[in-house]
């Protein structure tokens, strides 16, 4: 049977490991033991390297070394300008996305493909390890990371010969680590600290099926702050020092040397640092270090009651803490966790290892020799497309458990309308613009009926990797849509928790402009229809002064949709529905009764130009 391999594809770091036919689980290690690969490309004059070598070369100044390139992965150039401040290597825009100048090749490579030279080294290991051809894999990505991280996740496994059989969320792939889903449910915080960011989750697994209930974190938390706070201690207390650190190969050993000690002093209580070259020599505690570490304490737990308020969870409802990241060693964030949930930690797998071991897990549930076991993540946050009136119609909401599936009719606004665009979204908010565009596509070929006739049907799809395919389809001409999404360009966690409370403080005001706005589009459909329909019928269907109301009630929701009060515009249409429901019922006329309801696509505007 062929192997199927989990890996780890980490900011700072990456692992391969495999799940044996005996049920236990193998970091798969380099030739010199190693099971952590730095997730670090060096590009130098003398060739490309990855891993340990590649981070040795960061001073090296004819060299680009590329590191946490996963935070670039999926998304616009313009959408890491952040991102991009923190670096240290350079990165161009590339038709929109960013890449990373290799002059000594004359080439750019783009997140994905450093991603790839990644996954490439780790497929060699694993070859060599497992003593055979390795193409099968699962590959983690954040719980938060979108649409297009997944997708290029994904094409970073292909661009490395891997055939990627999923994308799995490391929360989800730490509590398979430790048979949860296998042999227990319950609900699951995960608590991952690494080096420079940290996640928060919170996992319900019920009958084998894990769902993310909440996320929450800080991309730039993590253990490197805490060296950088001790740095900072022992620079402002020497001036001496200070000046000396003013070289980067001075700094970096104190940095070094910073790291030890905190280490050191999750097995110790006090730590003597000596360093006799630069003259200096100090003692650390760990009640000293416990203050410096205070702020990130605060921040971490900021963003863990924030996951535990969106999710509606009380801290004591969860059953067991599972610690990921080498940071979470750390003795304060221990007690901290410990202290918030009251509950056990699951901390017997090695933290830095723990998220490989459960892809490994997966790896061979898919590969076939295990069934018993169902995965499934949710949808972080609702999808939907765009309507009449520039509003949000959801057709997946978030949370949604996926692979999921939706569909809904759809029908024109304009009579003899042959075309239909339909603008994907992603958000909560009620209008469109308020949300994220994913992409956009066109349905031609539609048959020139009154408005309100056509039926489209708009399905959604999210395969179980989380990639959404959005099609439509004329019904009575079967007519379908050439569906090209465009990759949604990602979303970071803070993004996907801004968008959030975006919706949330803006709830009140977008849901009465939406009433108001799908007030007017309701209006004029019915004005529409009810001008249409006056003029096909005769006298004999309608009397004069039955029209006379007619045109006279039409008049005035004319003007009431000039204003801005919903309201008077909704009971406008209810006076004018009742004076043409006798017209109605006379005239059995189904195109008609449509128009009067249903949801309406916008047609493309012939410029090019707002269709709203
Ligand atoms: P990761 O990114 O998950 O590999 O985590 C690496 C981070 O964990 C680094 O910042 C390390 O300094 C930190 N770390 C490793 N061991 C310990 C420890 N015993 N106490 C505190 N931090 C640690």
């Amino acid at each position: 049977m062929k192997p199927v391999v989990g890996i780890d594809l980490g900011t700072t770091h990456s692992l391969v490991a495999y799940r044996k036919e005996d049920g236990t689980v193998e970091v798969l290690r380099d030739r010199e033991g190693r099971a952590l690969l730095p997730s670090v490309v060096a590009l130098s004059p003398d060739g490309v390297s990855v891993g340990w070598g590649a981070r040795e070369l960061i001073n090296n100044p004819k060299t680009t070394v590329v590191y946490a390139a996963k935070r670039l992965m999926g998304r616009s150039f313009e959408e890491t300008a952040a991102e991009r401040a923190h670096l240290s290597y350079p990165v161009i825009d590339k038709n929109g996305s960013p890449a990373i100048p290799d002059p000594e090749r004359g080439r750019t490579l783009t997140p994905p493909e450093i991603g790839a030279l990644i996954l490439s080294n780790l497929r060699s290991r694993a070859e060599e390890a497992l003593g055979c051809a390795v193409a099968d894999a699962v590959i983690t990505v954040p719980a938060y990371f979108n649409d297009a991280q997944r997708q290029a996740t994904k094409d970073a496994g292909a661009l490395a010969g891997l055939n990627v059989l999923r994308i799995i969320n490391e929360p989800t792939a730490a509590a398979l680590a430790y048979g949860l889903g296998e042999k227990k449910d319950g609900l699951f915080a995960v608590f991952d600290l690494g080096g420079g960011t940290f996640d928060f989750s919170l996992l319900e697994i019920r009958k084998g099926i894990f769902e993310v209930r909440a996320t929450s974190g800080d991309t730039h938390l993590g253990g490197e702050d805490f060296d950088r706070a001790i740095l900072t201690e022992w620079l402002e207390s020497d001036p001496g020092l200070a000046a000396k650190a003013e070289r980067p190969e001075v700094k970096d050993i104190l940095r070094k040397e910073a790291e030890r000690a905190k280490i050191a002093l999750s097995k110790t209580s006090e730590v003597t640092v000596r360093l006799p070259s630069l003259e200096f020599s100090t003692t650390l505690t760990r009640a000293r270090l416990d203050t410096l570490v205070a702020p990130f304490v605060s921040r971490a737990f900021h963003a863990v009651r924030s996951a535990m308020q969106d999710s509606g969870i009380e801290p004591q409802a969860v059953d067991g803490v599972i610690l990921v990241g080498g940071s979470t060693r750390f003795l304060r964030f221990r007690e901290a966790v410990a202290e918030f949930f009251g509950k056990p930690l699951l901390d017997s797998v090695d933290p830095d290892l723990v998220v490989a071991e459960g892809a490994a897990v997966q790896a061979d549930i898919l590969s076939g020799r295990r069934k018993d076991l169902l995965l499934l993540d949710v949808t972080p946050l609702s999808l939907g497309i765009e309507t009449i009136g520039g509003v949000t119609s959801t057709l997946i909401p978030r949370n949604t458990t996926i692979p999921a599936q939706a569909k809904e009719l759809f029908t024109t606004y304009v009579d003899g309308q042959v075309n239909v665009d339909i603008h994907v979204l992603q958000g909560e908010r009620e209008m469109a613009a308020d949300n994220r565009s994913l992409g956009r596509f066109t349905l031609s070929g539609i048959p020139p009926l009154p408005a309100g006739a056509p039926r489209i049907e708009v399905t959604f799809q999210i395969d179980a990797n989380g990639i959404l395919e959005v099609s439509a389809r004329e019904q009575t001409t079967g007519q379908r849509a050439n569906v090209v999404i465009h990759p949604s360009y990602g979303l970071a966690k803070e993004d996907v928790r801004e968008l959030l409370k975006e919706a949330f403080s803006h709830a009140k005001e977008d849901f009465e402009l939406r009433l108001l706005v799908d007030s007017r589009t309701e209006a004029q459909t019915v004005i529409n229809a009810t001008a249409r329909a006056l003029a096909t019928v005769g006298s004999d269907i309608l009397d004069e002064r039955e029209r006379q109301a007619i045109e006279a009630q039409t008049k005035i929701l004319r003007t009431a949709m000039e204003g801005n009060d919903g309201k008077k515009v909704r009971d406008e249409i209810r006076t004018l529905d009742r004076l043409t429901q006798p017209l109605a019922e006379r005239l059995v006329n189904h195109s008609l009764t449509e128009a009067l309801s249903g949801k309406h696509l916008p047609e493309i505007p012939p410029e090019g130009g707002s269709h709203a």
